[in-house]
């Protein structure tokens, strides 16, 4: 048995493209009022039969958007809260466990998702202030590591990540994997750190500046493994590298999530790998293994919302994998 690279079989849940940032890169945000219905969810979630996440991942604090309150009300909802946590409890109702990527949050909030919530998460991106994020207000790094920090006191499982080719230099890299880290030695809640890759969207202010080569990118993999405890695991996405090889090679240990039945909304011109592609390519040297959202060793621990510990211990094996 080879190395074992982690992975979790999801449905992606867009629940709204509003979002009060404005970031330079995104092709994800839309000013017209939108919110997934019930039955929308529900369908996705109906169809994901092989997954055990749901992924939840939507633009942040959307009520900050003009007619989003309305939409809102004529749903039946005072607060894009409550609304998130339905849909979190439908989810559990269907047997899948929520991951919530709901942007900078309060404590008071973070401690009404947690119990319906196997983990949750927030991309710190880069923890210095870049021109790309001039026009969103929850891109401020003290804002983001606030978020984080309090989810730490929580004990909540907590996912983030850095964004690479967005402005920052090799120095930026370098911080903000040691403010994570240091997060994590004061905390132990981090269970995983993205090392994404932007990529231009067309018409975006960034939709001519270059991605990040392959070497930088397998360099910060690299400083990323150097840098943070090893408890922590290191995410390449599957689908926004060409190859994933090189990536376990220089430290990488998790693919992160990855649907048979929706795409990835962020970079929906990268179509997830097939999950049998992938194990070709690892060869005997690397064993991909289903994870859940919640890593094995929060498992053990049984840190996890307390509506979802019956799911988590039906799914889990003796060592915190999924189970079948
Ligand atoms: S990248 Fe995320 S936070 Fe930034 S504008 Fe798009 S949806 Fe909002």
């Amino acid at each position: 048995m080879g190395v074992i690279v982690t992975y979790s079989k999801n449905v992606f849940l867009p629940l709204t493209t509003n979002c009060r940032n404005r970031c330079w890169y995104c092709g994800f945000r839309s000013e017209e009022p939108n919110l997934m219905d019930k039955s929308e969810v529900e369908a996705l979630l109906f169809k994901a039969k092989d997954a055990k996440e749901a992924l939840f991942t939507f633009g942040e604090k959307p009520e900050e958007t003009k007619g989003f309150r309305d939409l809102l009300e004529r749903k039946g909802y005072r607060s894009f809260l409550d609304y998130v946590l339905d849909m979190n409890k439908l989810a559990i109702q269907h047997g899948l466990l929520p991951h919530t990527n709901a942007g900078v949050l309060s404590r008071e909030e973070l401690k009404k998702l947690k119990p319906y919530n196997a983990s949750l998460g927030l991309m710190l991106e880069q923890a210095v202030e870049l021109d790309c994020h001039s026009e969103s207000p929850g891109k401020k790094p003290e804002k983001r590591i606030k978020t984080i920090r309090e989810a730490g006191k929580l004990r909540i499982p907590f996912t983030t990540g850095i964004l690479l080719g967005i402005g920052e230099n090799e120095y930026d890299r370098i911080y903000s994997l040691e403010v994570i880290a240091e997060i994590h030695e004061e905390f132990g809640h981090i269970q995983e750190v993205i090392i994404q890759n932007f990529k231009p969207k067309p018409r975006t202010k960034m939709e001519n500046w270059r991605e990040p080569t392959l070497e930088e990118m397998l360099k910060s993999v690299k400083l990323a493994r150097e840098i943070l405890p090893k408890d922590v695991a290191i995410q390449v996405p599957p689908n926004l590298v060409e190859n994933v090889y090189p990536f376990l090679k220089a430290g990488a240990n998790d693919l992160g999530g990855i649907s048979e039945v929706t795409p990835d909304y962020i970079n929906p011109e990268a179509p997830w790998p097939k999950l049998s592609d992938l194990m070709k390519s690892l060869g005997n040297e690397f064993t991909l293994k289903e994870r859940l959202p919640v890593y094995p060793k929060f498992v053990k621990l049984k840190s996890y919302g307390s509506a979802v510990r019956e799911l988590v211990e039906v799914y889990s094996d003796e060592n915190g994998y999924a189970k079948f």
